[in-house]
């Protein structure tokens, strides 16, 4: 049990579904069709399903919404209550920016 791994510091990218920018998961914001077909915002980025990545800008919000980049991704019409969350945009959000621990 190796609990100290030396390798540098990999740090997962994922895409967002509207940008197509490149960036951490964690300055992402996941949303996820579950296994029972419903699509929801995933603050905790661990709900089980099939997943698709928003950056924080509220622009691609408007944009996933408008232009259906979520649906698409997640291959699923994007409900009505969670469409109003991405017009809403990012900012509706529970702020995590002070639990952003600093690392880096
Ligand atoms: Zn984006």
């Amino acid at each position: 049990m190796r609990s100290r791994p030396d390798a540098p510091r990999r740090v997962p990218t994922r895409s967002c579904v509207a940008c197509r920018s490149a960036r951490e998961q964690r300055d992402l914001v996941r949303f996820v069709r579950t296994p029972a077909g419903t699509m929801t915002l995933d603050e905790t980025g661990r709900l089980a399903g099939r997943g698709a990545y928003l950056c924080r800008e509220p622009g691609c919000w408007t944009l996933a919404a408008e232009r259906g980049a979520l649906g698409r991704a997640l291959a699923a019409p994007v409900p009505p209550a969670l469409r109003e969350v991405l017009l809403a945009g990012p900012a509706t959000m529970t702020t995590d920016r002070g639990g952003a621990r600093g690392q880096e």
